[in-house]
């Protein structure tokens, strides 16, 4: 192997180390406890295992994390009256509603009922339009631990050519607008894409946003690349499970210059980016100075 292996686990700690700091500071200096309100509707089983994990590292970095289970068959109007709720509590500055929601609700409707301040996750469709405009947004957190991870890996990223395969509302689109407001030549491809390899082969960055196991092998990799996978399937190999990315990263490894593992990489960035935001989101609130190091 000769890529280096970008350590989304170590920048993560860092990352929440940083987001722990700044929640001291603004406890000693300003009385504010930052705090992160998420909705689970249903009883999804990776939904609960990741709205646990994200009340847990909210609780570890100092914050005040309130969590909303509520049952399936939740009505759309119960829910956006809870959401009502939580956009008028001072002492909420983010709000999470856990997706995908139970079929009978509307996600779209639900999302942009958040007020777009308290939108952690960068999804109402005003911090899309922020973003889309280079100004000042809630970033989805998933890309934006791809980008943090990007930048300290190879710094300035401009005039870089880009490659994102994925075009998802919550990873594929927004990760393309941020490399391309960090001046990036950019592309995006998806499952209608024609000769999806001779794109990945000329990608200074290549990131994979897809779903579907080790589709992308070695040779459609660039020499020295940065490889961002995103993505972690569960698959069954020598009668074991095992969790692996979009690339194909044994083979990957031997060409890239350097390659997050999945697990490993981008995963333990999206919730530490969630926390960032929320303090992000708290000190906008209060009309205090931007986090360093929290946000673009
Ligand atoms: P999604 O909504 O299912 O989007 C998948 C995208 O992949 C679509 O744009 C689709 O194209 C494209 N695609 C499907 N088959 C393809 C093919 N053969 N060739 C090229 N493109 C193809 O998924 P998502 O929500 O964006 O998530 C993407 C991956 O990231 C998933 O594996 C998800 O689990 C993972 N993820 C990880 C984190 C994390 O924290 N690490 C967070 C979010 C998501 P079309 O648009 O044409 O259908």
């Amino acid at each position: 192997m000769t890529a280096q292996i970008i350590d989304g686990k170590e920048s993560a700690a860092q990352l929440r180390s940083s987001v722990a700091g700044h929640v001291a500071w603004l406890k000693e200096e300003h009385g504010i406890t930052p705090g992160l309100a998420v909705v689970l509707v249903g009883g999804d089983p990776a939904s609960e295992v990741y709205v646990r994990n994200k009340g847990r590292q909210t609780i570890e970095a100092g914050m005040s994390s309130l969590e909303h289970k509520l049952p399936t068959e939740t009505s759309q109007a119960d829910l956006l009256a809870l959401i009502e709720q939580l956009n008028s509590d001072p002492d909420i500055h983010g709000v999470l509603v856990q997706l995908p929601l139970p079929s009978h609700l509307n996600a779209d409707l639900v999302i942009n009922a958040i007020d777009p301040a308290k939108d952690v996750d960068g999804f109402h469709i005003s911090n899309v339009g922020l973003l889309g405009t280079g100004q000042n947004a809630m970033v989805p957190c998933t890309p934006l631990g791809c980008l943090m991870l990007l930048r300290s890996h190879l710094g300035d990223l401009s005039g870089l050519e880009a490659v994102v395969v994925g075009r998802s509302n919550i990873v594929g689109k927004p990760m393309a607008q941020l490399l391309l407001n960090d001046s990036c030549t950019v592309t995006i491809a998806h499952s209608r894409t024609r000769d999806l390899a001779s794109f990945c082969r000329r990608a200074d960055i290549l990131v994979a946003a897809v779903g579907r196991p080790e589709m992308i092998p070695g040779d459609w990799i660039k020499p020295g690349a940065t490889v961002i996978d995103v993505s972690i399937n569960r698959i069954a190999r020598d009668g074991k499970q095992q969790l692996v990315g979009d690339v194909d990263f044994g083979s990957a490894a031997e060409v890239a210059g350097a390659i997050t593992p999945a697990p490993g990489g981008v995963g333990p960035m999206t919730i530490a980016c969630l926390l960032a935001n929320t303090v992000t989101a708290c000190c906008r609130a209060h009309r205090l100075s931007e986090p360093e190091g929290l946000t673009l």
